[in-house]
């Protein structure tokens, strides 16, 4: 039974003289500073407010490593840390006898302390308490050790953001989101530096960095970054830094929206804004400072005056690869990928010699979509090999039907099909396409295989294997795109290719580039040289298919012939001689 007349006379003796030690701190002449076992600042006292220039609420619970000057960390002279379980590094700093070394004072200068350290507390409680005695006057002391600090505006400058900023980093572990560096950059400065003068344009530089201190909010650092540039630090444990910085920012344009008076004349800025925030992958302090960089620069690009925030545009992206891969799923199922077909035509007769298969994708929202469009995210996901196996089949089948239904004479002889890498690596590529040209009745002879000159390349040896085992199916095989890889021809007379695709960029220099000419010239001559039969990519002009038949090539495929075209128009348009 306790109450307040019987209390235990040694409880109140504990909390007599709780109070008389915290009464102590608040008025030390010296700076005290209490860590936990954690390392991080559980006391902070008002001296120490005054000769650090950090407040009591900016650094309890940060971690006392945070307040030491890099400089300090390479000295020899620490004690190895004394009771094992205590944060290593911060037992290092303030476990020796009388240690000195530098705090850092929160303008961006240093303050030379010497350290005496007693452990206080047990088990959880247990704290290492700290008197930092300044070895000089503290403000010579700050103002002469200014390397961390922007002479300018007395902002902490970027290297010591850069240390704070890491030091941030490793407090917050993983959490994504829970950092958020500001880069702020003055729009148009060079033109008020220039009308001004630079004396003026260092005073709005400095009535700014005051503008932005006064608005820092709970931000942990302002910094000047350089030139007219300046960053904010946040952290949020939760993972929110990202609110604390569009708030900050908004705080800021609404300051920044009153006039400066510089020398007498009144003047407007306009600011840019970059956010970056750490994720996974992303948190050190180098990967962020480009990232909010490149974020500013976009922010810039919109019209300055701006925000963007590093992330949001590629998240969307990652977005858009996402729904596109599952529509794509569905697509298959639902059948809204579909084949158009391009005439390969004879480069003298122009006539019709066989058609190439390019695929479409009838989105049920966005229309016809072009390969480009989901192929990379097809190839990404693997989705290729069900889609490569449908347009296999496809095509197949078209050209059999075809073949069925027309008059001798104007058979389309050939199907060009494009595989992509990824189908190259499948271990049932062979056995897939003997599949299809068996259902679909097809002869082997009237399939050709285009495969791009750098999935070729890609892995050459194994794509050398598998090549080697079409081939024995009696397929043809092409290499598409040539000219924009870096394989040389005799490195290819290893492949067992039978067509070489001239790639679209050298057939469209044609008449434009001398140079361009001899190219096409030299691979049709050494194509023809290693046996290879030579079609060429996108011919649009008539100029171009004459320097093509002085070129002796011998096919051609172009928008001077025909677009891409559905099955059903592609018949008709071409003269496809039909018998139905
Ligand atoms: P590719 O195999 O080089 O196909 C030629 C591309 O050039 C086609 O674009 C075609 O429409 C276009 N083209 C043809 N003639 C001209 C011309 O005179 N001028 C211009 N400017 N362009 C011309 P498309 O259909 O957008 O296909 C792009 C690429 O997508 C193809 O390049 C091919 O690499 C890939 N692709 C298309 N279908 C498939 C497929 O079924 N499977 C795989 N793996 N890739 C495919
Ligand atoms: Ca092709
Ligand atoms: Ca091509």
């Amino acid at each position: 039974m306790t109450d307040e007349h019987t209390e235990d006379p040694l409880l109140v003796q504990l909390t007599e003289w709780r109070r008389r030690y915290a009464q102590l701190i608040q008025s030390a002449p010296e700076p005290y500073v209490e860590v936990d076992r954690n390392g991080n600042v559980a006391e902070w006292n008002p001296r120490a407010e005054s000769v650090f220039g950090w407040n009591r609420q900016e650094v309890l619970g940060r971690h006392f490593m945070e307040f030491v000057s890099p400089a300090s960390l390479g000295r020899s002279t620490f004690e190895q840390p004394h009771l094992d379980d205590r944060d290593p590094t911060t037992s290092a700093i303030l476990g020796g006898d009388h240690p000195r070394f530098q705090l850092l004072h929160r303008s961006g200068g240093t303050v030379e302390v010497e350290g005496l350290s007693f452990v206080t507390g047990t088990g959880a409680g247990l704290r290492t308490a700290s008197f930092v005695r300044p070895m000089a006057d503290p403000a010579e002391a700050a103002v002469a050790h200014a390397e961390l600090q922007d002479t300018l505006t007395g902002l902490p400058n970027r290297s010591l953001f850069g240390y704070q900023l890491a030091h941030a980093l490793s407090r917050v572990g993983s959490v994504p989101g829970s950092i958020a560096v500001v880069l702020l950059d003055l729009d148009r400065f060079k033109a008020i530096n220039n009308t001004l003068g630079h004396a003026a344009g260092d005073e709005l530089l400095l009535a700014i960095a005051q503008r932005l201190e006064a608005s820092s909010g709970n931000a942990e650092v302002i910094a000047r970054f350089g030139g007219d540039e300046f960053l904010a630090l946040f952290r949020s444990e939760v993972g929110d830094a990202h609110a604390d910085a569009s708030e900050f920012i908004e705080r800021v344009r609404a300051s920044l929206a009153q006039s400066f008076d510089v020398s007498g004349t009144e003047v407007f800025v306009d600011v840019s804004f970059g956010i970056a925030l750490n994720t996974f992958g992303v948190d050190d302090p180098n990967s962020l400072l480009a990232n909010a960089e490149a974020a500013m620069y976009q922010a810039k690009y919109w019209g300055g005056s701006s925000v963007e925030t590093f992330g949001e545009s590629m998240r969307l992206e990652v977005f858009d690869r996402m729904s596109t891969e599952h529509s794509l799923h569905r697509a298959l199922e639902r059948s809204e990928l579909m084949l158009h077909y391009q005439p390969v035509v004879d480069v003298n007769s122009v006539r019709v010699v066989g058609v190439e298969a390019l695929i479409r994708w009838q989105h049920p929202e966005q229309g016809l979509l072009a390969p480009c469009r989901f192929i990379p995210v097809a190839e990404e996901s693997g989705l290729i090999i069900p889609i490569g196996a449908w347009v296999l089949e496809e095509a197949c089948h078209q050209l059999s039907d075809w073949r069925d239904r027309s008059t001798g004479e104007s058979r389309a002889s050939s199907m060009e099909v494009n595989l992509s890498a990824r189908q190259i690596d499948d271990p049932h590529i062979v056995d897939t396409v003997e599949a299809i040209l068996a259902r679909t009745g097809l002869p082997a002879e009237h399939l050709t295989l285009e495969i791009t000159e750098s999935a070729l390349m890609k892995d050459a040896a194994s794509a050398l294997r598998v090549l080697k085992t079409l081939k024995e199916l009696g397929v043809l095989l092409a290499i598409d795109d040539f000219g924009t890889g870096y394989s040389s021809l005799s490195y290819l007379q290893r492949f067992p290719l039978d067509i070489l695709k001239v790639d679209r960029s050298f057939v469209e220099q044609l008449g434009v580039s001398v140079e361009s000419e001899e190219i096409v010239s030299a691979v049709i001559r050494l194509a023809h040289a290693l046996g290879l039969e030579v079609v060429a990519e996108g011919v649009e002009t008539a100029e171009q298919l004459a320097a093509l038949q002085s070129f002796d090539c011998d096919l051609a495929q172009g928008y001077l012939f025909s677009r891409p075209l559905p099955a059903t128009e592609i018949s008709a348009s071409l003269g496809l001689a039909l018998s139905a």
